[in-house]
């Protein structure tokens, strides 16, 4: 971990992505638990799944028609005499079902190949009379069927430990007959909002008081990275207590914290994180929205402390790690919001045994111009739209970082680089999905 650059400034977007990656890739996930396949679902293989047989188990017919040899027609139309006929399920013993010189075994999809046989044609283009058939085009050998272990071979790994499982993978580990699997227990990530004025949901807010939501939009967003979000009271902006809930955060994997790391005279999370002897990775982004986004971790001393806490509390938890990671997110809920998917993501993904994911950004082209100022990467909630390969964006108009209404009407961001103060419409842009 001494390889990795400690900056602990502002970064551009590029860099403070890949200190990140970094960080994560050195990430232990947790201890390994056993589930029944659907139950798996979105979580993280901790066992590779690897293939019992070989894939096709036998030579498989892809249509219904007739197993032939493909010499037999190389002139057509010619007459083939039927010997035999396999459906899906049936075994087409050798000697009994074969396919002979002059001869065709009628044969469904699904169904394995007789041995003789090296093309299927199919049977649109075949005329069935008495114990004969007629067929009107010829084939290439290897027509129509998938060759034995041509898909996988036995003992061949199918899914890499590390992947999180969606129905694709579920359906590989059904198809090896994987009934229960072996998963990664899920990384337990704190949310603790800071803020005079942020009071718990079920609360009737005071005039100058709003509901907290970025604890629960985080909740969400831990829940679809694959992590259990914990979330903790509102911090307020006080040192003492706000310590005391940081530390208790440092009992989970993974401490995110929302609101308190702008500029301002209370803005105390960086103040109380540094009281904890905290690492700093970076202390802003060149980003918009984001900007004041923060990432470190704490070491042995301050999470001996929390282990302290989380002993006289609920859970007992297994051997520490020497660090705990935090992000301090901007409190605006947009930009806890963008900044989570850039930047926490990756680092819940690597806890929960993901092998890192890269960030990828689409294209699309622009509906209409964008004007903005030069200097930061801009992540600018937007509206994509349009059918099939006609996909257009345009921004949302939207009232800055604070604006949920909005956000939630967009389906994405566009992704303005620094040196863009125009873009103009139909030019093709980058987009992040959310
Ligand atoms: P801060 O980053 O603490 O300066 O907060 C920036 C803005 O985000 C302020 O308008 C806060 O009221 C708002 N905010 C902070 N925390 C939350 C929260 N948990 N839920 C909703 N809005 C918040
Ligand atoms: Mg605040």
């Amino acid at each position: 971990m001494s390889s990795i650059a400690s900056t602990a400034g502002i970064v551009s977007f590029e860099q403070a992505r890949r200190l990140v990656e970094q960080h994560a890739a050195g990430v232990r996930s947790g201890e390994v638990e056993t589930v029944d396949l659907l139950a798996a679902l979105g979580r993280v293989l901790a066992e590779g799944i690897v293939a019992d047989r070989d894939f096709p188990p036998f030579a498989r017919a892809t249509r219904d028609g007739y197993a032939v040899r493909a010499a037999d027609l190389a002139e057509v139309p010619a007459q083939l005499e039927v010997v035999g006929a396999v459906k899906a399920g049936d075994w087409p013993e050798p000697g009994v079902c074969s396919v002979g010189r002059g001869q065709a075994v009628e044969i469904m999809t699904g169904a394995p190949l007789p041995a003789g046989a090296d093309a299927v044609v199919m049977v649109e283009h075949t005329s069935l009379a008495e114990h004969s058939v007629e067929v009107r085009r010829n084939v290439s050998r290897g027509e129509n069927f998938v060759p034995c272990g041509a898909e996988a071979r036995a003992g061949q790994l199918l899914l890499d430990r590390g992947r999180r499982l969606d129905h694709a993978g579920i359906a590989i580990a059904a198809t090896v007959g994987k009934s229960r699997v072996q998963i990664f227990r899920k990384p337990r990530v704190a949310v603790l909002s800071t803020g005079d004025e942020v009071v718990e949901i079920e609360a009737t807010p005071g005039a100058a008081q709003i509901r907290n939501s970025n604890s629960y939009s985080l909740a969400a967003q831990v829940q679809n990275a694959g992590g259990e979000a914990v979330r903790l009271a509102i911090a307020p902006d006080e040192r003492g207590r706000l310590r005391s809930l940081i530390e208790e955060g440092l009992g989970c994997d993974l401490l995110l914290l929302t609101g308190g790391v702008s500029m301002g005279k209370y803005d105390l999370v960086e103040q109380v994180l540094g009281e904890l002897q905290a690492e700093f990775y970076f202390t802003g982004a060149e980003i918009q929205p984001g900007r004041p986004i923060v990432f470190g971790s704490c070491g042995a001393d301050a999470l001996a402390r929390a282990e302290g806490q989380a002993a006289a509390g609920t859970r007992a938890r297994a051997p520490a790690p020497h660090k705990r990671y935090f992000f301090g997110l901007p409190g605006n809920p947009v930009s806890t919001m963008v900044t989570f998917e850039l930047f926490a993501r990756p680092m819940i993904e690597a806890l929960s045994g993901q092998t890192p994911q890269r960030l990828i950004f689409l294209r699309a082209r622009l509906k209409s111009e964008i004007r903005t100022k030069t200097g930061l990467k801009r992540f600018l909630p937007a509206v994509l739209s349009g059918e099939f390969e006609n996909a257009e964006v345009e921004l949302a108009r939207w009232q800055g970082s604070g604006d949920i209404a909005t956000l939630a009407r967009a389906n994405c961001y566009v992704v303005v680089p620094p040196d863009r103060e125009r873009i103009d419409s139909g030019e093709w842009v980058s987009l992040l999905m959310r």
